[in-house]
């Protein structure tokens, strides 16, 4: 495969690569270049390994049983938490909650925290680059609570303002929730500044780090957010496994979320207690198998280093910018100076699905549509774009397939 020549702290992709089975293959007789990956990444070795080796060696239901294999699944599980919480360099593993995913972490806080909070006349600010479940939760709370949603407008090259943001605070504000990194444009929003911002009026702040998480180190104590959300399937884990991270003063007082086993302290019928947390937010059997597998997946990226991940990947989106830039016609949304690896762009009048299925023919595996940020393709003023998203194991040789590609979409249409 191709050697990275000028990427400072260079990875070895070649060994990278070897580690996931999946790149191997072909797509329609062509190597798959798999450039997805803020949809999903792909899983190495070592994270398929762990999910076998959990089914065939030490299935049990965790927390309940006292025999050994019960045991066993419970150190796995409880030693995730602490791998997730050192990951995060959170301040106790009560502070990680096991979910489902970002999806589910956010509708949590929303209806939790929210409930316990927000108010009539009450604000909540988002912005206007926000996945859909960052909106569309805390609409749900506006129309139970009569609070209402106030947006954070951006620039025309994908930044955030904060003098904009700044100005939509007011005495009513209880919430700002915002990613991390844009699924769309890849800008890195200025957590610091926004915390910073937000906490000097008592203001919390959730961060939704789906598409961080696999891409640079994170500090939630450094960041000083109340909430950090995220997915185990965006970072080289299993789907259907994903972490919440809140601050325990918060998570103490916020009521519970789900109800059932594991999630109580005594139950008769008539007042139940609640268990300590984290456990308190984790009602019925857990993703056990899929904790593991994430544990495994935080293990493989702490021992190549986010850093130099970030690295890297901040050369291959150097390149790639420079090198889509060059295709006639083609016109990148999303060019803020501070941008994680994904590339979002429109082509002439081709339509993104259009682009996509020909991509497809050639192996290459890209995005094409609303990405689940229609108010923010409204404010692009285009009806979809098309996404190439990079990870640790993408190449300049990929980005020239790419790029090769995208001629030939031009020949087809023009
Ligand atoms: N937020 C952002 C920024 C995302 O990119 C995604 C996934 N596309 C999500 C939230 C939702 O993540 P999940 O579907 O894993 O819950």
């Amino acid at each position: 495969m191709a050697t990275i020549v000028s990427a400072p702290n260079t990875l070895d992709v070649a060994a990278i690569r070897e580690e996931f089975p999946i790149l191997r293959q072909r797509v329609h007789g062509k190597p798959l270049v798999y450039l997805d990956n803020a949809a999903t990444t792909q899983k190495p070795r070592r994270v398929l390994d762990a999910l076998q080796r959990y089914y065939a060696e030490e299935n049990a239901n965790v927390h309940r049983g006292v025999h050994s294999l019960s045991g066993r699944a419970t150190d796995a599980y409880d030693a995730a938490r602490e791998t997730v919480r050192r990951l995060l360099n959170a301040a106790d593993t009560k502070e990680i909650v096991f979910v489902r995913g970002t999806t589910e972490g956010i509708n949590l806080v929303a209806q939790t925290w929210g409930r316990a909070n927000v108010r009539a006349g009450d604000e909540i600010v988002l912005t206007e680059m926000e996945h859909h479940s960052n909106i569309v939760p805390w609409q749900i709370l506006c129309e139970a609570t009569g609070a209402r949603l106030r947006i954070a407008p951006i620039t025309d090259t994908g930044e955030l303002p904060l003098d904009a943001l700044e100005r939509l605070l007011t005495d009513r504000t209880r919430l700002v929730a915002l990613a991390h990194v844009s699924n769309v444009l890849g800008t890195v929003n200025p957590l610091a500044d926004v915390v910073r911002i937000a906490k000097a009026r008592g203001i919390a702040v959730l961060v939704d780090g789906a598409q961080a998480m696999a891409h640079m180190p994170v500090d939630v104590q450094a960041l000083g957010c109340d909430f950090y959300v995220f997915s185990g399937h965006k970072m080289f884990g299993p789907t259907g496994v994903g972490i919440l991270y809140g601050r325990r003063a918060l998570l103490e007082a916020m009521p519970v979320y789900q109800a059932g086993g594991g999630m109580i302290g005594r139950v008769t019928f008539e007042r139940t207690t609640y268990a300590d947390l984290p456990y308190k937010y984790e009602a019925g059997t857990p993703n056990i198998a899929g904790v593991v597998g994430l544990a495994a997946a935080v293990d493989y990226l702490t021992t190549i280093g986010l850093d130099r991940i970030g690295a890297y990947e901040r050369d291959l989106c150097a390149y790639a910018t420079a090198a889509l830039s060059a295709v006639p016609r083609l016109r990148l949304t999303g060019t803020a100076r501070e941008r994680g690896a994904v590339l979002s762009f429109v082509l002439g009048d081709v339509h993104p699905h259009d682009i996509g299925t020909i991509l497809d023919r050639d192996g290459i595996a890209i995005r094409a549509g609303h990405h689940c940020c229609q108010p923010l393709m409204t404010r692009l003023g285009v009806p979809a774009t098309a996404r190439a998203s990079l990870a640790l194991y993408n190449t300049r040789d990929e980005i020239d397939s790419l790029v090769t590609s995208l001629q030939r979409v031009r020949e087809v249409f023009e």
